[in-house]
C-alpha cells in the first residue's frame, strides 16, 4: 500500500520532457537526463533551448547552414527531401520543422495549423522503396570521405593504405573466427 506522501509526490511530478516532445520551437531538440535510482530524482535540462541563449551571445561559434551533407555524398543538399523511412511515418516534430522551412514560416505557426491537418503527415513507404535499400557501397561512402578528410590533414594515399589495413585486419580476424568455430 503506498504512503500517502508518495501519492501526493505522484500527482505532483511534472511531465518529463523527451528529445522529440515539440515542446519548444528549436529545430534540434536535446534534452539532457541525469538520474539515480538510490538518490530517487532526477535532473532534466532543456539543452536545446538554453544552448539557443547561449548562440546569442556568441553569434561567432554558430553555424546555421541551410544544406544537409549525408556523410555519403560530397555535394550539399539544399532541399528538404522527402520521407522515405520504411519502418514508421514521419515524426511529428520533424514533420512540422521541414514545412515550416518549405513555407518559410515559424515553427509555431505551422504547429498550430497542422495538428489539425495530420491526414497530410507522410506515411512510411513501401518495403524496397525507402532509404535502406539504397545504401551506398562502401566504396562509395570512402570515396566521399576522402576529400573532407583531405581538409583536416589526411594525404590521400595515407588514407586509403590506412583503411587497406583495416579490412585485410578485418578478413583476417573473420578466417580466425571462421577456422574457431569449426
Ligand atoms: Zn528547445
Amino acid at each position: 500500500m503506498p504512503r500517502l506522501h508518495d501519492i501526493l509526490a505522484l500527482e505532483n511530478l511534472p511531465d518529463r520532457w523527451l528529445s522529440g516532445d515539440d515542446k519548444c520551437d528549436c529545430t534540434y531538440q536535446r534534452i539532457g537526463s541525469w538520474h539515480n535510482p538510490y538518490i530517487g530524482t532526477t535532473l532534466q535540462v532543456r539543452l536545446c533551448c538554453l544552448w539557443a541563449e547561449i548562440y546569442k551571445e556568441y553569434p561567432e561559434f554558430v553555424q546555421e547552414i541551410p544544406a544537409f551533407w549525408d556523410g555519403n555524398h560530397v555535394a550539399p543538399i539544399t532541399a528538404p527531401q522527402p520521407w522515405d523511412s520504411e519502418d514508421m511515418d514521419m515524426p511529428l516534430p520533424i514533420w512540422y520543422r521541414q514545412l515550416a522551412r518549405e513555407q518559410g514560416r515559424t515553427v509555431a505557426d505551422i504547429r498550430a495549423e497542422y495538428s489539425q491537418k495530420q491526414y497530410l503527415r507522410p506515411r512510411k513507404v513501401s518495403p524496397g522503396s525507402g532509404r535502406d535499400s539504397r545504401q551506398p557501397s562502401q566504396r562509395e561512402v570512402r570515396l566521399a570521405q576522402l576529400d573532407e578528410l583531405e581538409k583536416t590533414g589526411w594525404r590521400r594515399e595515407d588514407r586509403i593504405a590506412l583503411w587497406e589495413k583495416e579490412d585485410a585486419l578485418k578478413r583476417e580476424r573473420e578466417r580466425h573466427d571462421r577456422a574457431k568455430s569449426r
